[in-house]
């Protein structure tokens, strides 16, 4: 069934639930609150949908997580993803998931014993499906992976989606009015109700309001006078369209003991490490690159490149004969790595964001969630992601 975006010219005088950004989160937002029978208005600041953070996105899912909460959240959205043409009543944008598999390996044997207790607790949580594997048969069924190996967690249901298809596909199936080139500038208050809000191209009165804008969430907060507790983080993906080498059928390759990682796309790969020294910068539309991140990665001399767990890249660097770019996003950073999602002190204005790095993946269900909290349908305290929560810091995740 088609479904095309309906695009309105210039924002409407009143609107009854506006979504600010329309990135993935945005457009999960708008698919949700439109179930659940609001009538939404998205608002995008740039000239069209889905060009931020989230076209720069590595696309991949997974369900091996260190926490029940985000656990339970993706396995939602994947239930979605999986579904997707069903769910979202039209057949114009499909996912083409891969369920390549997510596979983890390391050659150091203390991270091993702690990858075992991890997939035990995985286990435990019902995540039964998740595999421990011995060196014999991580070369058996993966023979590009070094002799070095000493163990490999692995599930096979995980893999890689499209995530512009499934922006586009949540935002036709809203059936939202959207705006482009629309930025929001400030929001209009009393005493503590949100009355509307102030655009680039004028006022709009609303009911309620979400931030959806992805990195600029903070900045846009910060227009009501709230402090949202994200850092944003530059994070790379080096894109290599066509290397032959490459096994198409590939999982995510993780180097568990650095986190560097690659998986097949396009006719070749895109791979990723982020140095976890890497400073937050201020929120970007043109984030600059950093060519250290191709060297990282590609140089075999270097203790994070890609050749220590798949030595074919090693061939790869000394041939030198494919070509490269860097594409570069920000990762937005809650101090414990999950999602803010929830209402805020002023009331009729809430909050999708802070995925650190998870936004594809636990975009739909982390939206549903938000919409849930909305519409009344779960209270504050049943919230884990609530925007007061006690934050646990946590070591920076480095996928
Ligand atoms: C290199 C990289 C790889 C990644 N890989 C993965 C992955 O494999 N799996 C995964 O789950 N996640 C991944 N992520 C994270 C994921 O991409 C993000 O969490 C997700 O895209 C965030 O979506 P968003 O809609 O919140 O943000 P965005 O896509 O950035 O959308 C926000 C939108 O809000 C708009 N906006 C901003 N300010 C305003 C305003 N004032 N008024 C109106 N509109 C505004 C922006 O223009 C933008 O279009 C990756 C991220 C990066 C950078």
């Amino acid at each position: 069934m088609t479904r095309p975006i309906r695009y309105i010219d210039g924002p409407p005088k009143s609107a009854e639930t506006i979504v600010i950004g329309g990135g993935v989160v945005g457009a999960a937002t708008a698919f949700h609150a439109a179930r659940a029978g609001f009538e939404v208005t998205l608002l995008e600041k740039r000239p069209a949908l889905c060009t931020l953070t989230t076209p720069a996105s590595t696309g991949a899912f997974r369900l091996q997580f260190d926490n029940l909460e985000e656990l339970t959240l993706v396995r939602e959205s994947v239930e979605l993803f999986l579904n997707f043409e069903e769910a979202t009543e039209q057949t114009d944008y499909s996912l083409d998931i891969k369920q390549q598999g997510y596979l983890w390996i390391t050659t150091d044997e203390e991270r091993a014993s702690r990858a075992r207790e991890l997939v035990d607790l995985q286990h435990s949580w019902g995540q039964t499906d998740i595999e421990l594997i011995e060196p014999d048969e991580i070369r058996e069924r993966w023979p590009y992976v070094t002799e070095e190996a000493v163990l490999a967690r692995f599930r096979a249901g995980d893999g890689f989606l499209d995530p512009k298809s499934l922006t586009m596909g949540l935002a036709a199936s809203s059936r939202a009015n959207v705006v482009t080139s629309c930025g929001v500038t400030g929001f209009i208050v009393e005493g503590d109700r949100l009355r509307g809000v102030r655009t680039t191209t004028g006022d709009i009165s609303c009911e309620r309001a979400v931030i959806a804008a992805g990195p600029f969430s903070g900045v846009v907060a910060k227009m009501a006078g709230i402090d949202l507790p994200v850092v944003t983080v530059p994070r790379q993906k080096l894109v290599m369209p066509e290397v032959p080498m490459v096994p198409v059928d590939a999982p995510m390759t993780i180097d568990d003991d650095t986190g560097a990682h690659w998986r097949p796309a396009l006719s070749g790969a895109y791979l990723l490490f982020t140095d976890p020294r890497t400073e937050p910068t201020e929120p970007a539309e043109d984030v600059p690159s950093d060519h250290r991140a191709i060297f990282q990665l590609l140089d075999p001399d270097s203790p994070f490149s890609v050749a220590r767990i798949a030595p074919f890249w090693r061939d790869i660097w000394s041939r030198n004969s494919v070509n490269w770019m860097l594409q570069t996003g920000q990762y937005t950073i809650t101090p414990d790595h999950r999602p803010l999602l929830g209402p805020t002190p002023i009331e009729g204005l809430f909050v999708n964001s802070g995925y650190s790095g998870h936004g594809i993946m636990g975009s739909a269900a982390g939206s549903r969630h938000l919409v849930d909290v909305m519409s009344g349908a779960m209270t504050g305290t049943d919230n884990p992601f609530a925007l007061d929560r006690i934050f646990a810091v946590r070591s920076l995740d480095v996928l």
